[in-house]
């Protein structure tokens, strides 16, 4: 995993595999049904990253030969909360590393007049506050969900929140720790900027659409 100078917290999975597949998910000739599987597959492959520093606690285990003492994660499950419509893209490939995992749903849209985004949907677990949650969106853009969702998980309790995400610009990079510096950003590409749309360039499109074949 790679850091930059630019942002203390923020975490480029620089795996070679999940280079390799962030540039076919880049190619505008991906096929939808391709594009789906690899932002599963590189959600997996990062979110074993963004869980190599959970911590862990002895347990006892009986081997068919002895017993012994194993370790397994400490705490309560963790949970993925996908913001919609994007991040669900990503819930399946890490429930496959971790099939415990709770799943919330952040809904948000943006306010035509103010443009600032507004919840329409935020379903948690109740016991937030003990709770390691990994937020999701594919795309971190102007950042302006990334930061409402933050502060809506926060509301809600959580205290220990990271973002994944597969693409990201230095924008939103930048508002989302300015505005929660507690957080810590995985993501697979920091690009260039982004463009007067908001669009990341190099980026790769719209990942909703690409996604859901609604373009
Ligand atoms: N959302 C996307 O899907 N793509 C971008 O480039 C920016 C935001």
């Amino acid at each position: 995993m790679d850091t930059t100078p630019l942002f203390p917290n923020l975490r480029i999975v620089s795996h070679p595999l999940v280079q390799h597949k962030v540039t076919l998910l880049r190619d505008q000739r991906t096929p939808t049904k391709i594009f789906k599987e690899l932002v599963d597959e590189i959600a997996m492959l990062m979110a074993y990253e963004a869980t190599a520093d959970l911590p862990l606690e002895p347990t006892p285990v009986e081997t068919p030969l002895e017993r012994s003492v194993g370790r397994r994660v400490s705490g309560k499950k963790l949970t993925l909360v996908p913001i919609l419509r994007a991040g669900l893209g990503m819930v399946e490939g890490i429930l496959r590393l971790v099939p415990s995992a709770r799943v919330g749903h952040i809904g948000l849209y943006r306010d035509h007049d103010t443009l600032e985004p507004v919840d329409y949907y935020f379903k948690v677990p109740g016991d937030a506050t003990e709770r390691d949650f990994f937020l999701l969106d594919p795309m971190l853009a102007t950042g302006g969900s990334a930061v409402s969702a933050v502060m809506s998980l926060k509301r809600a309790g959580a205290a220990r929140v990271r973002f994944l995400c597969l693409v990201a610009a230095p924008e939103g990079v930048r508002r989302l720790l300015d505005a929660h510096p507690d957080v810590t950003i995985y993501t697979a590409a920091l690009d260039r900027e982004l463009n007067a749309q908001g669009y990341i360039l190099p980026g790769l499109g719209d990942a909703g659409d690409r996604l859901f074949g609604t373009r």
